[in-house]
């Protein structure tokens, strides 16, 4: 299996910026075989960047975009429209989850809509720090889990990227607000569980789970050998060159 290095930029970076940042970070980036490095730029940089981009040597991310092909909706973008530019997508981060409010049925349409695009879709789940404190944590996963798999067929299963991310641990500078690797590796279990007693072993095994929440280098290893995790998104620290690539050769020395 591949191990996935997902930057979130967020809102982040001018298109000149982000130009300036990609054309650093392919010259930076080591040799990394069985490794997918991935940058998630804000969506009108995406077209540019799709033009500058090495795609043997990584790809692009959405951070979001919306369900329907086409049609009054003012303001959004279309998986289609970022077919051929992206080849991943962000899906249902908890910041739309939370800020703009995007619920498990909108969540599933936009996953079925990036693999009926070709567009791979890396589906985020994470309980809230309440819904942790009063152990709702498993009945969160799962609802966030099957709710956001329920409009594809279980054939597409494998084309999903799961990232749990923790949302108390998202964007945290205290060490107490992390994720140790025993909860995320409580979590991941749950995970992998879910999805054998839902599609089966076989087509599970195919599936790839990211860890997200505040990850840097030096945490990384530690959440890169919790067993069941194929990878990270990282938000924060994939805005600072030097940590990022830190970060994918703390990979490159864990996992490949
Ligand atoms: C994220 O927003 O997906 C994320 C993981 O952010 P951070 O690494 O900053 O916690």
């Amino acid at each position: 299996m591949k191990t996935y290095i997902v930057g979130n930029w967020k809102l982040n970076f001018t298109v000149g910026e982000a130009s300036i940042y990609l054309h650093k970070l392919m010259k930076a980036l080591p040799n990394h075989r069985d490794m997918e490095v991935v940058v998630a730029p804000s969506t009108v940089a995406l077209q540019p960047l799709s033009l500058q981009i090495d795609r043997h040597k990584m790809k692009l991310a959405a951070q979001n975009a919306f369900y329907r092909d086409y049609g009054a909706y003012t303001g959004e973008t279309s998986f289609l429209q970022l077919s051929g530019i992206v080849d991943y997508a962000i899906v249902g981060h908890s910041e739309q989850r939370y800020i703009f409010g995007q619920d498990d049925k909108m969540i599933a349409k936009e996953v079925a809509a990036a693999v009926r695009n070709r567009i791979r879709p890396i589906l985020c789940i994470g309980e809230t720090e309440s819904e942790r404190a009063f152990g709702e944590t498993t009945d969160v996963i799962r609802d966030q889990l099957l709710g956001g798999l329920s409009e594809i067929a279980d054939d597409d299963l494998e084309k999903v990227i799961i990232a749990y991310e923790p949302v108390w641990a998202i964007s945290s500078t205290k060490v107490s607000k992390l994720a140790t690797p025993d909860e995320v590796a409580e979590v991941v279990k749950l995970i992998r569980k879910t999805l054998v007693d839902t599609y089966g072993k076989k087509a599970t095994e195919k599936v790839s789970v990211l860890f997200g929440g505040s990850v840097n280098p030096s945490n990384a290893g530690a959440y890169l050998t919790v067993p069941g995790i194929n990878g990270l998104l990282i938000g924060g620290s994939s805005l600072i060159l030097s940590e990022f690539t830190d970060i994918i050769e703390v990979a490159k020395r864990v996992k490949v």
